[in-house]
């Protein structure tokens, strides 16, 4: 059993208080004032360890930087091109069934992201 830290608890934390799957450095900028001696490097590795641990999901990388969910459970997202915005998709599940029809593995999972601009950027152009 791994020792807990208040450090761990809090980007936990900090990542299951939104639905804007942040990145590390958004944890780490809601966190800073608040545990002063927390480092980026620290919020990084955390956010690794708990995707190891299947305690949050990776969204994936949207313009160079990992965004994290605090839902585990497979649902698809809309990602803004413009503002980098990572909204989840209400009431369309990924296509878990076409997993069964993969010819080439057993394949475990499939990912549903939709790319486009964010109904606050269509406003806005
Ligand atoms: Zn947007
Ligand atoms: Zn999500």
């Amino acid at each position: 059993m791994k020792k807990h830290s208040k450090k761990r608890d809090a980007i936990l934390e900090c990542v299951r208080s939104t639905t804007s799957h942040p990145g590390a450095d958004w944890v780490y900028a809601q966190l800073k004032p608040e545990i002063p001696d927390l480092s980026l490097g620290t919020v990084y590795r955390n956010l690794a360890a708990f995707k190891q641990e299947g305690v949050i999901a990776s969204v994936g990388t949207v313009k160079g930087i990992e965004r994290f969910d605090a839902t585990t459970e497979p649902h698809a997202h809309f990602i803004c091109d413009s503002c980098s915005a990572v909204i989840d998709v209400e009431g369309i599940d990924p296509p878990e069934k076409l997993c069964e029809q993969v010819g080439c593995g057993c394949a475990k999972s499939c990912v549903l992201i939709f790319n486009g601009v964010c109904s606050q950027c269509v406003q806005n152009l």
